[in-house]
């Protein structure tokens, strides 16, 4: 996975342990013309800076920012101030060198390739002393809730290719501990489509560096979230002709949910799509991009399963009003009847 395609939030909340985050190339070279305004004479020249890839992850080790997580101290969602890595400025200085072609014959440019590598090892040799670091994010409620996070950069340079790779090597509370609030947030739901003990597996494995495995149970979650959907549909439509059960566990993931359209809520509209990805791990992803993907098809199903959720509670509330307005309605009968009948004998 690349660093850009995730938020501060996702590496220290939601990324797994020992998977890679790639940052492809550190350095970006970009040809430049100086243009002095006396002369104005175009003169090429070479711009080194830093890549966009470069640029995140000194961000992401330097930002101290505020970041939304659920602290499972205070067992609540909470904000939590991240600490930062005290970077040496040197090293954030995004521009790594000018070289300026016209000012030397070119028997000299070999010399400015070395002053380049120069210059770029000069960056590597600094970004090695943050090897292995470590970033806390402190709760706002209270600061001796602390969850530690640490990381470890191994940083390769070979001249004309660099690279380097960012991992989470260990945290403290555990992934699972972390998540357990949501096991808990969405337990009633998973409880009723018979997929709590799928849910959790799935987390313990990715916790555990397992990523092909974790594939499987989010797609038996989402197998039996259809099958649940398929039987209130049933129930609901009380239709004749309905498909049986039978007939519905064995159809394909498409027609599912062709049946079942305009049945299903909006969010499960990329569930096909999310029900492929997960297929296709199990039969052909290698077992690192099943990690990369984990935590991004964890939030599909998630956002499923709150719809789910909020569904039923609001379902509750309407029985339940609707039974308290069934109750007050002979009530509030009588009292009317009450207040005419003294109207009346006040008139007379
Ligand atoms: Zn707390």
């Amino acid at each position: 996975m690349n660093i850009t395609e995730l938020t501060t939030n996702d590496t220290i909340f939601s990324l797994g342990l020992y998977n890679a985050v790639t940052i492809e190339r550190m350095f970006n070279e970009s040809k430049i013309v100086f243009d002095y305004e006396e002369e104005k004479l175009g003169i090429d020249g070479l711009y080194v800076m830093y890549s966009d890839e470069m640029n995140e992850l000194l961000k992401f080790m330097n930002d101290r920012q505020k970041l939304h997580g659920f602290c499972p101290y205070c067992n609540k969602e909470l904000v939590f101030n991240l600490t930062s890595v005290e970077i040496n400025s040197e090293l954030l200085e995004r521009k790594v060198c000018v070289l300026k072609y016209s000012a030397i014959g070119p028997e000299e440019y070999d010399s400015m390739e070395r002053h380049k590598d120069y210059k770029c090892n000069e960056r590597i040799e600094l970004l090695k002393n943050y090897t292995y670091f470590n970033k806390k994010a402190i709760c706002t409620f209270d600061s001796s809730h602390i969850m530690n996070f640490f990381f470890k950069l191994d940083i390769s340079y070979t001249g004309a290719k660099d690279s380097v790779t960012l991992t989470k090597v260990g945290q403290s509370p555990s992934y699972t501990e972390m998540n357990r609030h949501k096991h808990k947030k969405f337990s009633k739901v998973l409880k009723q489509i018979n997929s709590y003990d799928d849910y959790v597996k799935g987390d313990n494995l990715f916790s555990h560096d397992v990523g092909v495995g974790a594939f499987v149970y989010l797609r038996r979650i989402l197998e039996k979230i259809l099958l649940f959907k398929f039987n209130d549909y049933t129930k609901h439509k009380g239709e004749k002709k309905a498909t049986s059960i039978h007939e519905f566990k064995n159809m394909e993931m498409e027609k599912k949910i062709k049946l079942l359209k305009g049945y299903l809520p909006k969010e499960f509209d990329n569930l096909k799509q999310v029900y492929g990805i997960l297929s296709s791990g199990i039969h052909n992803l290698e077992e690192d991009s099943c990690k990369g993907y984990y935590p991004v098809l964890k939030t599909a199903i998630d956002l499923i399963l709150l719809e789910q959720k909020e569904s039923m509670e609001k379902e509750k509330l309407k029985n339940k009003n609707k039974s308290a307005i069934n109750k007050i309605t002979p009530e509030v009968g009588e009292k009317a009847d009450k207040e005419l009948k003294k109207l009346a004998g006040s008139k007379k």
